[in-house]
């Protein structure tokens, strides 16, 4: 797709620092690292998120961030989050689609997680269904 930065670094038309590469899969490091060595995974072709990403491609683009996770404990690393943002109000700022690892350290002050709260009576009962009837 045009002027998707995504894109263009699976073309070559602009330089990253290639982790890894197949057929349909690149995983290169991220230009503005939470941790040194945060990697993402991206499919070649271009599709905007989660949504739009066929199963088969969403699966490979996990064994990857596995194969990576794995590799990345040859760096000081004590842990890895593995996420994805998907849509601009969980954070999504390019729209290729693409799977973050952040390997952790211990006490890195990197809050994932800093707002959680607790369910109302009834509240995750009423979510679960919500939810499972969606599948
Ligand atoms: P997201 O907020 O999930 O859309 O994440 C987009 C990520 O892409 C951010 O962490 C950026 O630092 C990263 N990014 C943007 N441009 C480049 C680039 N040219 N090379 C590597 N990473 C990039
Ligand atoms: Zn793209």
């Amino acid at each position: 797709m045009e002027d998707c930065i995504f894109c263009k670094i699976a073309k070559g038309d602009i330089p990253c620092e290639k982790i890894y590469e197949d057929e349909e899969i690149l995983a290169f490091l991220d230009i503005a690292p939470v941790n040194i060595g945060h990697t993402l995974v991206i499919p070649k072709k271009h599709f905007k998120n989660i949504y739009e990403t066929p199963d088969d491609t969403s699966a490979k683009m996990m064994l990857v961030a596995k194969k990576i996770s794995t590799a990345i404990k040859a760096l000081p690393s004590d842990g890895v989050n593995i996420t994805m943002n998907n849509d601009p109000a969980a954070g999504q700022v390019v729209f290729h689609s693409h799977i973050h690892i952040i390997p952790r350290l211990e006490n890195d002050g990197f809050g994932i997680w800093s707002s959680k709260r607790s369910y109302e009576e009834g509240e995750g009962e009423e979510t679960a269904r919500k939810i499972t009837q969606g599948l």
